[in-house]
């Protein structure tokens, strides 16, 4: 259905997830410029608008009010308003409310914009340092112990590096859980307050992790970025296919700037073939 011209937009606006220096330019414009503001706790908002010295006409927008509101936000972007839709941190829909008044404006034929900014998830996947890893994102574990089995059950051989969000007084039981399923060796790194004064990385063995939080109470938010299972060189099904995926994760890491030679070592010492083995290998290739 496309609306007629006197229809608002949705705009999609990322706030800071902690460091109010990362609001952008643009997000300070749209909520300058809006006719109302979707927050999903108006208290929060009124803290970030009132820092920056804007004001707005707010509405809740949370997850028990979302059905009847995002009518309500829908029916007045029809009537010709602008809405900016917030989330107290980072982008709105990313384990937080949004994404159902996104989908009916979207049915509805409103124009959106998405206004991008600060997201926990890519900040700590930054942080780990992982050059040419693939990810997937898995949100929040569920607290309903048959579904979080099932969860990390189906992520046993992930290869990906799998990016998690918990809750501090959660961390030791999942930190349990991420043990059994994946094996005390496995490499996470634990991103903790990002952009905020207390702002901490530690990449370790979940091993070690479970040993220091067992000590040292966690505290703050954090991102949990597990390494993705090793591409076992017995695994792969001979040692032309390790050669074949060597070459094309060295491709991957030269592709996003790692230089040639180091980038031949990463992806050797992952598939287990020699360095000049693979190097040999790319030359016959060209
Ligand atoms: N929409 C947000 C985003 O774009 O990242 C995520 C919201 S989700 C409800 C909140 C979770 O995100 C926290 O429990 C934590 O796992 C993660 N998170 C948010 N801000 C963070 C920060 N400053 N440092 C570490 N983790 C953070």
């Amino acid at each position: 259905m496309i609306q007629g011209e006197n229809a608002g937009k949705l705009y999609i606006v990322g706030t800071p997830i902690g460091n109010l220096g990362d609001i952008s330019v643009r997000a300070l414009e749209t909520l300058k410029q809006v006719d109302f503001i979707a927050a999903e706790d108006t208290r929060v908002a009124m803290k970030l608008l009132s820092h920056f010295g804007i004001s707005k006409p707010l509405i809740s927008y949370y997850e028990h009010n979302m059905r009847q509101r995002g009518e309500l936000v829908l029916q007045r972007i029809l009537a010709g308003e602008n809405c900016a839709l917030t989330t107290d941190a980072g982008m709105p829909v990313i384990s937080d409310p949004g994404g159902m008044l996104v989908a009916q404006c979207r049915e509805a034929g409103i124009r959106m914009e998405v206004v991008p900014g600060p997201c926990a998830l890519i900040a700590a996947f930054a942080l780990a340092g992982l050059p040419g890893a693939r990810f997937c994102f898995e949100g929040f574990l569920s607290m309903n112990k048959r579904s979080r089995r099932e969860h990390l059950a189906s992520l046993r051989g992930e290869k990906r590096a799998m990016i998690f969000y918990e809750a501090p007084h959660k961390l030791c039981a999942t930190l349990d859980d991420f043990i059994e399923t994946f094996g005390a060796d496995r490499q996470i790194l634990l991103a903790r307050e990002l952009t905020k004064a207390h702002e901490e990385s530690l990449r370790m063995t979940l091993g070690q992790a479970k040993e220091k939080y067992a000590q040292i109470p966690p505290r703050g938010e954090f991102v949990l970025v597990v390494d993705g299972a090793a591409e076992e060189p017995e695994q792969a099904q001979d040692a032309e296919t390790a050669m074949e995926a060597a070459q094309a994760l060295a491709g991957r890491l030269m592709a996003d700037g790692m230089p040639r030679s180091a980038a031949l070592k990463t992806a050797a010492a992952q598939y287990g073939i020699s360095k000049n083995a693979l190097y040999d290998s790319l030359l016959n290739e060209n």
